[in-house]
């Protein structure tokens, strides 16, 4: 239905609190018996926006997305998704660490999100925002994209002062020029993340440094034991030409070709 998407505040349960956004909290509850995440917005201009896209994401619907069930408009904007039992893939890879996590675990993680990302790209949606501290994991290990909220078809807008510049593709960086291309560096990025266990990519190096570098072409080593094709792949996404990245399409063929190495 039409207001579908707007829920019901009084079969809200709220729960513990389970982490901080850039906009408020994020607490565990229940909605109708079902485990959910909630994230208060307080902020009128970020729940406007939020609220002027949430009729479309609430229709966005795949396994490697983290689900948006609906909103509640009481002090500012309550969002509620899916509960993801194990938290963000960057502090559960660092907490896990190398010992435990076998190659064939993160090949997996990379490929769900890739699923994820093909979605998004089959529906000309751009996240902008793509980084392991953006993927979720749930209770049974799928490794979902979250925080396609402002995920936008149009290539134009926002200022440039809030860009995560480490994972942002040189034409997005410098004339905003955001497609599923850039989307694609930032994966590579995320590609890099994961096979280093969480670690911050370009360690040691400023922003200033890493967007003037990468401009001249510069591009990160290889992770400690990372598999050459891996990072063959990673290197095909950090193309300076967007045009010569990969699809999502294709890269969940070459992932899904390690993976078969693997198993
Ligand atoms: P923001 O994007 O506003 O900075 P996030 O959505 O990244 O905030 O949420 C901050 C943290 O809260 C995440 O890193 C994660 O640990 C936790 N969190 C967010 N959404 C969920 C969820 N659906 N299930 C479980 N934990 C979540």
């Amino acid at each position: 239905s039409k207001t579908g998407w707007l829920l019901d505040l009084s079969k809200l349960t709220l729960g513990e609190n389970i982490g901080s956004g850039e906009f408020g909290a994020v607490f565990q509850g229940e909605y109708m018996g079902r485990k959910v995440a909630v994230k208060n917005i307080k902020s009128d201009v970020t729940a406007q926006a939020f609220l002027d896209e949430t009729s479309v994401m609430t229709k966005l619907q795949h396994r490697n997305l983290v689900q948006l069930l609906g909103v509640i408009l009481h002090n500012g904007l309550y969002i509620v998704t899916e509960f993801m039992a194990k938290g963000n893939l960057v502090n559960y890879l660092r907490s896990r660490g190398r010992s435990v996590i076998t190659t064939v675990e993160i090949l997996q993680y990379a490929l769900d999100v890739c699923k994820g990302m093909e979605y998004l790209e089959s529906k000309k949606l751009v996240h902008r925002d793509l980084a392991a501290r953006n993927i979720l994991i749930s209770e049974d290990n799928v490794a979902k994209v979250s925080d396609f909220g402002l995920a936008s078809g149009d290539c134009q807008s926002t200022d440039n002062t809030k860009l995560p510049v480490k994972w942002t593709a040189p034409e997005a960086l410098n004339n905003k020029k955001f497609s599923t291309k850039s989307d694609v560096w930032s994966y590579g990025v995320l590609l890099w993340e994961t096979f280093s266990f969480g670690r911050q990519p370009y360690p040691k190096m400023s922003l200033k440094e890493v967007k003037e570098q990468v401009e001249e072409g510069y591009r990160m080593e290889s992770p400690e034991n990372c598999p050459s094709d891996i990072y063959a792949i990673m290197r095909l996404c950090w193309e300076k030409d967007p045009k010569m990245r990969p699809t999502f399409h294709k890269l969940k063929e070459r992932l899904q070709a390690e993976l078969n190495k693997h198993e």
